[in-house]
């Protein structure tokens, strides 16, 4: 239906990546629904035109900056700015009924079902589940409930500070509303509930339709290998959502990724995707063939490269008191410190980091 629609949020360009996979999970999931992204003024131009490829509305909402009573709330509670933020998708009222998930959310079946519901819906908070997570709740935009949302948030304020304590004192019959407006938690599966009751989750979780990344740590803070399929950077956390975590980066490399180079073209960005590759004796042996005595133990080296890099980032990853640029030209004319940061023994050790 042409006035139904899903909404997220994103305020600068990493959550700009998070929408971006949100939205492609929605279409390859065939949502028949109209997609809409709220953008602060900070999202760079090439994530503008990513976004505009794939959601139907590219919204800019710039609370500070509006005339409206949603500045004035702002200038009483200057700590909600998020939040004033997201309250917005109450004014979308060329929609008749929304759902709104957040930008760490995936989707992993079609979830169109979830527009018989009614205001508000919402699946329970893991930390307290008398509250509802307010990552995924379906809303009816309505300019009267924005106002008195706003009015709610500058007199209440948000017990959390943020967009969850704000929607749950407001709408606070909730917890023992009608059992429709209570979302299967399948719906709303924070990484989190995973490791806090993990045979519920080897028994439910293969039922789940979405999951939502809450919490510090989000996919876009991890590095990715496309080829080896490898996710690195907190790995403790990393393992405690490991297959979820994946479709995310297997999803963001595949297709995302791909619209994102098209829109920087030759301006360097970091996609977070890393790729593995091997300089081999002969590389060597153009790159540094005055030192290549030093390379003689080895038959190939391993190193990881941003992607678009060439292995003048070796070189970067080994020195990094000189800036990228100064670095790259040395090591390109073969001036690498060899006897210093660019020694055997550092390039040896970087190997064997990476091989572990
Ligand atoms: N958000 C945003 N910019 C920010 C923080 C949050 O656009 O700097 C939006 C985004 O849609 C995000 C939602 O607000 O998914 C809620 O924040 P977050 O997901 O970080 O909170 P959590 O789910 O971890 O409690
Ligand atoms: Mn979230």
């Amino acid at each position: 239906m042409a006035d139904q629609a899903f909404v997220t949020l994103a305020t600068n360009d990493s959550y700009s990546r998070g929408a971006m996979v949100l939205g492609m999970s929605l279409r390859n999931h065939n949502t028949s629904k109209k997609l809409v992204v709220l953008i602060g003024q900070q999202v760079s131009e090439p994530c503008q035109s990513v976004l505009k490829r794939i959601y139907d509305e590219v919204r800019v909402v710039d609370v500070l900056e509006s005339g409206d009573t949603a500045h004035l709330a702002m200038m009483k509670r200057p700590d909600l700015g998020v939040t004033f933020t997201k309250l917005h998708c109450w004014t979308l009222t060329h929609y008749s009924k929304c759902v709104f998930m957040d930008a760490d959310t995936l989707v992993l079946s079609n979830i169109d079902e979830l527009f018989d519901r009614e205001e508000l819906s919402a699946a329970p908070d893991p930390g307290w589940p008398d509250c509802f997570n307010s990552g995924v709740f379906v809303f009816c935009p309505s300019m009267e409930t924005y106002g008195k949302l706003l009015q709610y948030c500058t007199e209440h304020g948000s017990f959390d500070g943020g967009d969850q304590g704000v929607l749950n004192g407001f709408f606070n019959t909730w917890a023992t509303a009608d059992i429709s407006k209570h979302l299967p938690f399948i719906y709303n599966l924070s990484s989190i509930a995973i490791y806090t009751y993990l045979p519920a989750f080897k028994q439910y979780g293969g039922n789940a339709k979405v999951v939502h990344f809450l919490g510090k740590t989000k996919p876009w803070s991890y590095t990715f290998d496309p080829k080896a399929k490898k996710i690195t950077g907190s790995v403790h956390e990393a393992t405690e959502h490991p297959t979820f975590l994946m479709d995310w980066w297997t999803l963001y490399s595949s297709a995302v990724v791909p619209m994102l180079q098209e829109q920087y073209g030759e301006k360097p960005f970091h996609s977070g995707c890393v790729e593995r590759f091997a300089l081999t004796l002969d590389d060597l042996r153009i790159l540094c063939p005055k030192h290549l005595k030093k390379f003689q133990y080895c038959d190939m080296l391993t190193f990881e490269s941003d992607q678009g890099e060439n292995f003048s980032s070796l070189a970067q990853e080994l020195q990094p008191e000189l800036s990228s640029e100064e670095r790259k030209e040395k090591w390109e004319q073969g001036q690498a410190d060899y006897m210093g940061m660019d020694s055997f023994d550092n390039i040896k050790r970087k190997l064997d980091s990476f091989l572990k």
